[in-house]
């Protein structure tokens, strides 16, 4: 006989960890099985933002950005010692692909979509910018932009949610090695070992949150499923210098965005990239042309280069993107979530594919919905 559970949340990222806490805060008894660590996947190697995504606006992701601007602020109530609401530049220039016009118009809309007065976005006096940013090049200016969004420790933010559930009665179970996962009479019968032990455990709803890993435990486990992902990595270089004095996104020449943020006090985190990876994600590793080609984009912007003898660490993240039937443009593609739900022996299997740190909590609400009463 195994330990009793209503639910088990296979992966401890933030996703599992929110659905675990409000499953929790219900009153459900449940239980997260966590191959590695808290948070160690995309969890702690995200950009950080606590953000509605500016960029989405242009892919017509309207409903993703009003969801997430929305969650923002109930991040932000809920950690407000994790979650500061910082200024963001977008200094626009003669080359640059999007002209300022079309940047005014997203951020309107995201100032309507915030419903926050105190955060809308503003034009700033390009004197002003080039006095506060005095490494960045003036030339070609055409006009500065500044708006208003969330910045995190994505690592500390998602083992304080795993702390919040375990203070509802979750059991966390890291380092835990999945021997075998069965569905027998209405229940998942899942066998597993860690540091403690072997343990046998038994739950009536299985969720599925292991983020770009979840087809590999689909296949792995052989649990029933509608989707599959297709894993786009992104790497951030960390510069140890202070590159720039707050926040500011800027324009690559093949029309995709990237950052500089300062971090820890005397770095600068520069991000990110994009691309599709085929192999299993554990294999995936940053590559030397990944870190050219943000140094080149800094570079493009910065009046005194960096090179690579300026970096101190790199970190990878992978996006789980549901796949559609073409990929065409990654950037493009949507980052909203889905819950997924089928069925083996009458054990509901919920699958949560995607998302973003940001959306958390109605990702957790979502599956809470699924589980049900
Ligand atoms: C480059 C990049 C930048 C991003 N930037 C942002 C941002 O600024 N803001 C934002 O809101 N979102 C951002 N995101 C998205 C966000 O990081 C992710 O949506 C989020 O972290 C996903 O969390 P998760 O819990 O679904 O997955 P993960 O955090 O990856 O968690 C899955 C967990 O499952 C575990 N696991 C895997 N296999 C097993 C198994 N067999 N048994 C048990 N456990 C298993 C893994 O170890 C892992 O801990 C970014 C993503 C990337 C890749």
């Amino acid at each position: 006989m195994g330990e009793n559970f209503d639910c088990i949340v296979l992966g401890a990222g933030i996703n599992g960890c929110a659905v675990a806490r409000l499953l929790s805060e219900q009153g459900k008894k449940v239980a997260v099985l966590e191959r590695k660590t808290i948070g160690c996947g995309t969890s702690s190697n995200s950009s950080k933002l606590i953000h509605g995504g500016l960029r989405y606006l242009e892919s017509g992701q309207f409903g993703l950005v009003k969801k997430s601007l929305k969650d923002r602020s109930r991040l932000c109530e809920l950690y407000p010692d994790l979650i500061k609401i910082v200024p963001f530049y977008l200094p626009v220039y003669e080359d640059s692909p999007r002209p300022w016009w079309m940047i005014r118009i997203g951020l309107r809309f995201y100032d309507i979509f915030s419903g926050e007065p105190s955060y809308a976005a503003r034009s700033i006096r390009k004197e002003e910018f080039i006095r506060r940013f005095s490494g960045i090049k003036s030339t070609g200016l055409k006009k500065v932009f500044m708006y208003f969004d969330g910045k995190t420790d994505d690592l500390l933010l998602t083992r304080r949610i795993a702390h919040d559930a375990e203070a509802e009665g979750c059991v966390v179970k890291e380092n835990c090695v999945i021997d075998d996962i069965k569905f027998d009479a209405k229940q998942v019968l899942i066998s597993c070992r860690d540091d403690e032990g072997e343990h046998s455990l038994l739950a009536k709803h299985l969720i599925n949150a292991s983020g770009p890993w979840i087809d590999e435990v689909n296949e792995c486990y052989d649990l029933p499923h509608n989707y599959h992902i297709v894993n786009v990595s992104g790497i951030h270089i960390i510069i140890d210098k202070v590159l720039v004095p707050d926040c500011m996104f800027l324009q690559t020449a093949d029309q995709r965005i990237f950052f500089m943020i300062p971090w820890k006090d005397k770095q600068t985190i520069i991000g990110t990239t994009e691309r599709m990876e085929n192999g299993a994600c554990d294999d995936v590793a940053v590559k030397k042309e990944d870190i050219d080609y943000l140094i080149r984009c800094a570079n493009d912007y910065l009046l005194e280069g960096i090179s690579e003898g300026d970096i101190c660490g790199t970190f990878l993240g992978i996006r789980p993107l549901i796949m559609k039937k073409q990929v065409s443009d990654l950037n493009r593609m949507s980052r909203d979530y889905k819950i997924d739900v089928s069925y083996k022996d009458g054990v509901k299997v919920i699958q949560v594919y995607g998302g973003k740190l940001t959306t958390c909590l109605s990702t957790a609400e979502e599956v809470a919905g699924v589980v049900g009463s």
